[in-house]
């Protein structure tokens, strides 16, 4: 038997989009207390519609994992709400910058990592104590098949969810025995407007990178790429088995890409 939803909060960051918006809809229909994450009111006030129009409730909470104090005070606002802290914590909120390495800007490889790695770290850090004392907890890191295998034209992001597979991995052995577990989500390419933004912002291809962009594209658009609802499926077996995965491949063979 896998494990009951049953007054089990989980915090979703980055759900009013794609991935997250899909999970955060799928948990809540499922049983699970969710507290979704949203950058501005309006957003978060659409998701809670969506999801009572469905005849679900979640909760959210205002938050921009590139801001510290933003972090710090949704946290607390967080383990106000659930009497000291989530059960589990979904790192999904995530960007792309793409473009060529001589391309991308310092300032825009910055903002991908500020997002999908430093933003994925200062959550961990705030509720991870509290899953410490309670002895019980679930961190799950939307990484990527960019984290395995990297790509032309999406350097920086496929740098951040490589180190994020590397911090994971550390996290996970150090809490071995902690009653905290820890798992990677690695999807390959998801219908979500994250990868129809970074297709229209891929400038065409110049002289310098033909052969580069032919193979981005082919990569990009091999097979019919599953919709976000797959992965929020993939979350929600993370999240009821007993004895979690260490990583859930989605969308393509991991041993293949490996
Ligand atoms: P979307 O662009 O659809 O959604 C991204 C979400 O992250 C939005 O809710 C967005 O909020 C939020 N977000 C962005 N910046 C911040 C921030 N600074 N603080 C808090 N929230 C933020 O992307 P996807 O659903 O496609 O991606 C979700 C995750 O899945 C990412 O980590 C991505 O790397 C990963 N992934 C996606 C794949 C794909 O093919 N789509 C494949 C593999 C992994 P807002 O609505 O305000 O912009």
């Amino acid at each position: 038997r896998g494990i009951s939803p049953v007054k089990k909060t989980v915090v979703i960051t980055g759900a009013t989009s794609g991935i997250g918006r899909a999970t955060a809809l799928d948990l809540a229909a499922h049983g699970f207390h969710v507290i979704a994450t949203a950058r501005t009111t309006e957003k978060a006030g659409k998701l809670t519609a969506e999801a009572a129009e469905r005849g679900h409730t979640l909760r959210t909470v205002l938050l921009d994992v590139t801001d510290p104090r933003s972090c710090q005070d949704a946290v607390a606002e967080i383990d106000e709400q659930t009497d000291g802290g989530p059960w589990a914590l979904v790192n999904n909120a995530g960007i792309v910058n793409p473009g060529a390495f001589e391309d991308v800007s310092e300032t825009d490889a910055r903002a991908v990592l500020e997002v999908n790695l430093l933003g994925v770290a200062r959550m961990t850090r705030l509720v991870l104590p509290g899953m410490r004392q309670r002895g019980e907890g679930r961190i799950i890191q939307m990484s990527s098949a960019g984290g395995l295998i990297a790509v032309p034209f999406n350097g920086w992001y496929s740098a951040g969810k490589f180190a994020l597979e590397a911090l994971t991995d550390t996290l996970r052995r150090e809490l071995a025995g902690s009653g905290v577990r820890v798992s990677l989500i690695e999807p390959g390419t998801v219908d979500t407007p994250l990868v129809s933004g970074a297709l229209a912002r891929l400038a065409p291809p110049d002289s310098r990178y033909e052969a580069a962009y032919d193979r981005a594209r082919r990569i990009v658009t091999a097979r019919k790429p599953p919709g976000p609802e797959t992965v929020a499926r993939a979350v929600r077996r993370a999240l009821t088995a007993r004895v979690p995965r260490r990583r859930y491949g989605v969308g393509y063979e991991a041993a293949m890409a490996r």
